[in-house]
């Protein structure tokens, strides 16, 4: 098995022994060799043939670093260790996408991995996964010391919210990735080395050093120019995200029109093309959650008293009136019956202090942790829920001009994901700094006056009582497909 990119000497001691889908790099150090990224399972062989070829022995190899634990990088693993007995180093975060082994030392942040004439320093630059390492160390060439450094996840496909959504990956990761960049753009870089071939063009440069004198991998305005490329292409994505899956929420169904929080309501909502639905949950004398908003009745039912002062079947007594229609109070379980198995996101607004572990038991019944966001307007009732089901994502509803630095941290403090700020007087600017800091923003008290800028100012999402103007404006906003 050959690959289509032979291998060869990049510069000074560094060779590329790689293929074209993974980069593998190795070193040698005189006291044995070091691989950086070994590659898919089936490639391994590329890479064990491409030392054979340079006139080396994969015996030698010493040590396996891991840019990160995705497959294209690492699945190679057991097949070079089979034959080398390397002891293979990677952060321990990603070791939940490993398979078939297990990395024999876990890196630190700042370490220092030494063999033979090699100082490789480590730093830990998560974002496209938990556990990115970046590498950076001296290679001499013409009597010259060069500075070579790979930034071990560049990608920003894996940030993007379907991914992220499927692997149950933070947001925060967004975040993660900005501040990385920023970290690696204070290195001083001379010899970019990809793990991937088209990051530094790996081929291209191959084929110049046959013709040319100079070493086309030594370039020290490589490396800023190619984290200022990954800053853009993280922007671009949370932008396309915002495009293709921007959140319609039905606030209570399609509550404009129809009595809130009830089936016909929640119906109403799907049908004009909502693709989100968001409700409050309450807890009944008899502790049955319902779907309820106001504690007391009085709005939306005409009648005296409070949610918690009637059993489940007193309150079936009851009806939600709107724009002459009435329907009855409906069970968080008897919704999700009807609407778990549908492709739509929902916001479960908890309403009452001690109902997040039912809630969660329910939500948890009916398979919805991929598809929800449990939010409040109350931090204790988010951070109780978290605490209790942290495998699911979290928002905290915020009037926007309330939103400090405190709230930010705090909610970072219990690993939320969703901010959600009133949009009313949302800026463009605040819904940035929030993208930044890797929240999905999502708004609400959405009204036909304020309609219009708070989708402009970039949110991701919002609750909306009228779906349906919602669409039209979004529609109007969307070129139309060439
Ligand atoms: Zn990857």
């Amino acid at each position: 098995m050959l690959s289509n990119i032979p291998p060869f000497r990049m510069v000074g001691n560094l060779y590329f022994v790689g293929e074209h889908r993974a980069s593998s790099h190795m070193i040698d150090t005189g006291d044995g060799l070091i691989l950086i990224d070994v590659g898919y399972e089936e490639t391994a062989d590329i890479v064990i043939e491409s030392l054979e070829i340079l006139g080396y022995r994969v015996e030698d190899v010493k040590y396996i670093l891991l840019s990160h634990g995705h497959y294209d990088h690492s699945d190679g693993v057991p097949k070079i260790v089979a034959r080398s007995g390397a002891k293979v180093f990677m952060f321990r975060e990603d070791n939940k996408y490993l398979k078939g082994f297990t990395p024999d030392v876990y890196f630190k942040d700042g370490d220092v991995i030494k063999l033979g004439n090699t100082e490789i320093l480590v730093l830990h630059t998560p974002g496209h996964t938990e556990g990115v390492a970046s590498f950076f160390f001296n290679v001499e060439e013409n009597g010259q010391t060069l500075r070579a450094a790979m930034f071990g996840g560049a990608g920003t496909n894996q940030l993007r919210k379907a991914w992220m959504n499927k692997y149950n990956c933070a947001y925060r990761l967004r975040n993660d990735f900005f501040h990385s960049l920023d970290r690696l753009r204070k290195e001083h870089v001379d010899v970019f080395v990809g793990n991937h071939v088209g990051q530094n063009k790996t081929e291209q440069k191959r084929e110049l050093s046959l013709t040319q004198s100079e070493n086309p991998f030594i370039d020290p305005t490589e490396w800023g120019k190619f984290l200022d490329k990954c800053e853009r292409s993280l922007w671009k994505a949370i932008e396309k995200d915002r495009r293709e899956a921007f959140v319609t929420y039905a606030h209570r169904g399609a509550s404009e029109y129809c009595p809130e929080n009830t089936f016909v309501s929640f119906y109403q909502g799907v049908a004009m093309g909502a693709n989100g639905i968001e409700t409050d949950v309450r807890r009944t004398k008899d502790g049955v959650l319902v779907l309820f908003h106001d504690e007391d009745l009085t709005r939306v039912c005409e009648e005296e008293g409070r949610i918690k002062d009637y059993t489940l079947e007193e309150l079936q007594q009851f009806t939600v009136k709107k724009n002459g229609l009435c329907d009855k109070i409906v069970t968080l379980e008897d919704f999700l019956q009807h609407f778990a198995w549908r492709n739509l996101t929902f916001a479960i607004e908890l309403k009452d202090p001690n109902v997040e572990k039912d809630t969660a038991d329910l939500l948890r019944k009916y398979d919805m942790v991929k598809k929800t966001v449990v939010t409040s307007f109350k931090f204790d009732y988010i951070k109780a829920f978290k605490e209790y089901a942290p495998e699911f994502r979290v928002g905290r509803l915020i009037k926007a001009s309330d939103i400090t630095d405190q709230t930010i941290a705090d909610l970072r403090s219990i690993g939320a994901d969703e901010i959600c700020p009133s949009a009313q007087g949302l800026t463009a600017e605040q819904v940035k700094n929030w993208h930044y800091e890797g929240f999905n923003v999502r708004a609400w008290g959405l009204t036909q006056e304020n309609m219009k800028s708070a989708y402009d100012a970039g949110i991701d999402g919002t609750t909306a009582n009228f779906p349906d103007l919602l669409l039209d404006y979004i529609k109007q906003c969307t070129p139309e497909e060439a």
